[in-house]
């Protein structure tokens, strides 16, 4: 029998949460975001719950083209566009929408003779400050890809440096204003601005985090209320039971004392499958549907937590890391993180199976 560590993938979970976006942005169509190898859920087994999207969005160009492979012929946009003239050539075959965001991308397409021209989503830094033309700048970009033979329609894009706090009108103003004369669709909200900001929806929004049931924010009580539903469970067993006398410690570093006596359960998760090393005592975990908290410090393999509310437990009792009794943000807040990191960071020993539509299906995890 293999360690007792698993991670169930729920499709429904990602079709609902997909829904909610619908409902809270009615006007927009969607891009379904699934960089990173869809947020660590992989991109296979999500991609059967993005059937209502209207539109994918990743970075990678292979992973863009394994979502061509799939057989979908909806749009699939390259949010950090193209590198170089062969990524071009890819764009052309598979008929991607290229993000582009600077005049090197601009040289790339005019350089380029496409069979057919390559719609752009040309992008305006509003105030990230990370990637895209200035406000400043913006019209003349746009004017540049207009008479540029290769590119098809130009899409208006943007993306906000903190939707999670409510401030971000000054970047919309900065938008608004440098796009006012020009034509082509708006494209600004990423999960946060969809659940918080419908100004800000316009004619595209771009959900990755929600879609798995995460907290923009990385704090979970931010998104309590919404109905998000987590899209990854991840989950093992106690294999191990201590009883411990006051004044004894648990693990490494001996971070943790006994204040009385106490039965611990040794859960099969460690940093090595992704939980993260720097969860402190308290953060909450469940056991046998219970709720508890982890005590001493997480080691490869294995972590620590306190049986105390759960007397029954023992040895085989089953025990949720995270999913949907433990929010994913509920584990990687303690910790300095946040539920995005975490559910990247799904380490590749653990096996990966499809919870609701595909019952008892375990396969490797793909990365
Ligand atoms: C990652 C990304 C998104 C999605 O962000 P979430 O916070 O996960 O919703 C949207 N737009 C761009 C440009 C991105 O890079």
């Amino acid at each position: 029998m293999p360690r007792p560590i698993s991670a169930r993938i729920h499709l429904d979970a990602v079709r609902h949460n997909l829904q909610l976006v619908k409902r809270t942005a009615p006007s927009s169509r969607v891009w379904s975001v699934i960089k990173a190898n869809a947020y660590g859920h992989g991109i296979e087994r999500i991609y059967p719950a993005l059937a209502s999207a209207d539109g994918i969005a990743l970075l990678d160009l292979d992973e863009a083209v394994r979502v061509r492979e799939f057989g979908w012929t909806k749009p699939v946009l390259l949010l950090e566009g193209v590198f170089e003239p062969d990524d071009v050539e890819t764009a052309d075959r598979h008929r991607l929408t290229v993000t582009v965001h600077c005049d090197e991308q601009l040289a790339l397409l005019n350089a380029a003779r496409p069979r057919e021209r390559i719609d752009i989503q040309l992008k305006m830094n509003s105030g990230m400050n990370r990637l895209g033309f200035r406000p400043g700048d913006f019209e003349r970009a746009f004017r540049r890809a207009s008479d540029i033979e290769a590119i098809g329609s130009i899409g208006l894009m943007s993306h906000f440096a903190n939707a999670d706090d409510g401030a971000i009108d000054w970047q919309i103003d900065e938008f608004d204003a440098a796009t006012r004369h020009l034509s082509g669709t708006r494209s600004l909200s990423n999960s946060a601005a969809v659940l918080w900001h419908p100004r800000a929806h316009r004619d595209w929004v771009r959900p990755g985090t929600i879609l798995y049931g995460a907290s923009p924010t990385g704090c979970a009580r931010h998104i309590e209320g919404c109905g998000l539903r987590a899209a990854m469970t991840l989950s093992s067993r106690i294999i191990g039971v201590q009883t411990l006398q006051p004044g004894e410690t648990i693990g490494y570093g001996r971070t943790f004392t006994a204040d009385r006596a106490m039965t611990i359960g040794v859960v099969a998760c460690g940093y090595a499958d992704g939980y993260p090393r720097h969860a402190p005592t308290g953060t909450p975990v469940a056991v046998d549907g219970v709720r508890t908290r982890i005590v001493g410090r997480v080691s490869m393999d294995m972590l620590t937590v306190d049986l105390t509310p759960c007397p029954s437990a023992g040895i085989g009792s089953s025990v949720e890391l995270w999913g949907e009794q433990i929010r994913v943000d509920e584990v990687a807040e303690p910790a300095g993180s946040i539920g995005y990191e975490l559910m990247c960071a799904l380490a590749r020993r653990v096996p990966v199976s499809i919870g609701a539509d595909i019952p008892n299906k375990t396969e490797a995890h793909i990365a």
